[in-house]
């Protein structure tokens, strides 16, 4: 009976599915790349992502899609451990229309320099693909307050461009406010950088990350495991940042993606002139 069910698995497994999703997706968005086989990765546009087991059966990638891709028709290929296509599937990447924001920062701050190790620090944590899954969604907001710089904004600094663009969100806090994890993970980074300020940074797993700037306390440790609802730590003002706020971001197999994907929050109203709340370009 068992040798039967066993051979039932196999055909299954040969009569392989492959799905992606959804098929059109904006600039920084994130591809829902599904199999039945684990033992492989998925490609579009010269960038490979792994597939990973998932508890409820078959196999599951993120691709991101970086805020700088070129809007238009795509290919994400289901591809073996030699690079050989086996399957695929045609997306289209939508412009997103994100904005332009002119920043008004000090000398002082545009005068900022990393600290020694800070770019490279969070580089390889951007690139951390670990096999163990800890997020499941929703994602939880890190803070209450309204969004006074989407995801994605075309950042020029004292109105020179900068050739970056706004790679997570600014959340308007009261200092020393709680920052909560987004979601489940392992704390990579605590520490105080120079343009970054106070920094967490949390490995979700299976390439997912969130990062949490210009903090004024931690609340966490590095190596720690951490839930969703967490506290890590308090809203601050360190770093390139010339106001109280929350910077965070979520990196997808080290791309900058929208968190609009997983948390929806209501911009500041701009009735007033609305407190700068510059983070770095980052
Ligand atoms: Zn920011």
């Amino acid at each position: 009976m068992l040798h039967f069910f066993l051979i039932g698995i196999a055909s299954a497994l040969s009569g392989q599915t492959f799905d992606v999703t959804p098929l059109t997706v904006n600039q920084g968005g994130v591809l829902r790349v599904r199999s039945s086989n684990s033992a492989e990765s998925a490609r579009m546009n010269g960038r490979v992502i792994r597939l990973f087991p998932q508890k409820e059966g078959g196999a599951l990638g993120l691709m991101p899609v970086p805020a700088a891709e070129k809007p238009g028709n795509y290919k994400v290929e289901l591809i073996d451990k030699n690079g050989n296509s086996l399957q695929s599937a045609a997306v289209t990447v939508q412009d997103a229309h994100f904005p332009t924001q002119n920043l008004i920062i000090s000398e002082e701050l545009s005068k900022l320099k990393p600290s020694p190790g800070e770019t490279e620090a969070v580089a390889a944590f951007k690139n951390t693909v670990s096999d163990m899954r800890y997020w499941n969604e929703p994602f939880a907001a890190p803070v209450s307050g309204c969004l006074t710089s989407p995801f994605g904004v075309k950042r020029l600094h004292n109105g020179k461009p900068t050739g970056d663009y706004h790679t997570g969100f600014d959340q308007r806090s009261p200092a020393n406010g709680p920052i909560r994890a987004v979601a489940a993970g392992v704390v990579k980074i605590v520490r105080e950088f120079n343009l970054h300020g106070g920094t967490i940074a949390i490995d979700h797993g299976q390439g997912v990350e969130s990062i949490y700037l210009h903090m004024s306390k931690f609340a966490t440790t590095e190596g720690a495991i951490v839930e969703k609802g967490d506290v890590i730590g308090y809203v601050g003002s360190t770093g390139r940042s010339t106001a109280p706020h929350l910077h965070w971001g979520v990196y997808v197999n080290g791309v900058a993606v929208n968190p609009a994907q997983w948390v929806q929050l209501h911009a500041c109203a701009a009735k007033r002139k609305a407190p700068r709340t510059a983070s770095k370009s980052e």
